[in-house]
């Protein structure tokens, strides 16, 4: 992705800074703790769309690393 394009792409959610994740093709938003997926070289900024990097979840379901 073009870090030109990453300059301008700001997190949909607090319009703060994004951080790109090269191997797994997402743009991170640190503050929200939020991770947007990038498909085909583009950027999906969709709140939607984003996973939630936060390991902390309030359902105690089993959970598989892998
Ligand atoms: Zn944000």
């Amino acid at each position: 992705m073009d870090k030109k394009l990453l300059d301008i792409l700001v997190c949909p959610v607090c319009k703060g800074p994004l951080d790109y994740d090269k191997p797994a093709q997402e743009l991170i938003c640190s503050r929200d703790r939020i991770a947007f997926p990038i498909r085909d070289g583009i950027p999906v900024m969709l709140e939607d769309e984003a996973r939630s990097l936060d390991a902390s979840a309030a359902d105690a379901s089993a959970e598989d690393g892998g």
